[in-house]
């Protein structure tokens, strides 16, 4: 069976590899084709297209964004975005500018802690793309004051801990309708993180497909069995097509394997079939 990732992060944002390394695995992990959806950025995009042609693997261009929501957090995937389409950029500049706000909040957060990190050490950690969560953690790790990542999120950076700062972030219903308006597919991400009951999840799938949804993210890393079956159930109900994808971030969630999460996953290659037909009925 052919197999595929349509999930994965590249140090565009927070992930390790660059965008031609992830590709290269792809290829090495036997995988038939492979989307990158860097969190609120486009800009990992031109160098995976490059070398997904020079080597002939299969690429969908695609971004993550981060929606509202209250009070755990929505990031909804939008697959074969028009990456020149400036709207969109343009969008996600006030992503990317909220991120650069938020920042120094952080620093200053750690540093009432008692954390000696500084954002210039946090943008070291980033090599140059998004700066995320993930690489204050990562700074907070190599100094000693937290063991991993799990520790660093679950005491200081998660949402409601003391590190923790907002950032500007968009309605679920404008992220929908923004990579629609670029000619991108969105799908709603990780269903298990938004921390509702099944019955609160059906409702807002309900809203968010009157808002232009098309997906539903039903295989994942975290995703147990039973969730896979009923996210299964519920894009069935409301017409949405399921993806999937193991969110690999490189040595940033080292227990996660592209395109196997954490080892039982496997997305056949029906899945992009059938986004695919998605994306040709839109055209
Ligand atoms: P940010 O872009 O700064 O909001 O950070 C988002 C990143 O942090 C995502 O890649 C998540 O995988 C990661 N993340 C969020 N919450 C946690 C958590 N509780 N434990 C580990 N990683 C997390
Ligand atoms: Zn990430
Ligand atoms: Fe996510
Ligand atoms: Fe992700």
């Amino acid at each position: 069976m052919d197999l595929i990732d349509l999930h994965c992060h590249s140090t565009a944002s927070d992930g390790t590899l660059t965008p031609s390394k992830l590709i290269d695995l792809a290829r090495e992990s036997g995988l038939k084709a492979l989307a990158l959806t860097d969190h609120d950025t486009l800009e990992g995009l031109p160098e995976a297209i490059e070398r997904s042609q020079a080597i002939g693997m299969e690429l969908v261009p695609g971004v993550e964004i981060s929606a509202e929501f209250k009070p755990g957090s929505m990031h909804i995937l939008g697959y074969f975005v028009d990456y020149n389409h400036g709207g969109l950029a343009g969008k996600l500049k006030a992503l990317q500018d909220s991120r650069k706000n938020r920042n120094p909040k952080i620093i200053a957060n750690l540093n009432k802690l008692g954390f000696d990190v500084t954002l210039d050490e946090v943008k070291a950690a980033s090599g140059g793309g998004q700066v995320g969560r993930p690489h204050f953690a990562k700074v907070m790790i190599d100094k000693g004051y937290v063991r991993n990542m799990d520790e660093a999120f679950d005491r200081y950076l998660a949402k409601g801990k003391p590190g923790y700062a907002e950032k500007f972030r968009f309605s679920p219903h404008d992220a929908v309708e923004l990579i629609r308006a670029a000619g991108g597919i969105p799908v709603l991400a990780h269903p298990f993180t938004l921390g509702l009951s099944n019955p609160d999840i059906r409702k807002l799938l309900a809203e968010m497909k009157e808002s232009g949804l098309i997906g539903l993210e039903v295989y994942y890393s975290e995703h147990s069995r039973q969730m896979v079956s009923e996210y299964l159930g519920m894009a069935a109900f409301f017409d949405l097509t399921p993806t999937g994808g193991s969110d690999f971030h490189g040595a940033n969630k080292p227990e996660i394997k592209l395109g196997r999460g954490f080892g039982s996953l496997k997305i056949p290659y029906s899945v992009l079939e059938d986004l695919k037909k998605r994306r040709d009925e839109l055209l």
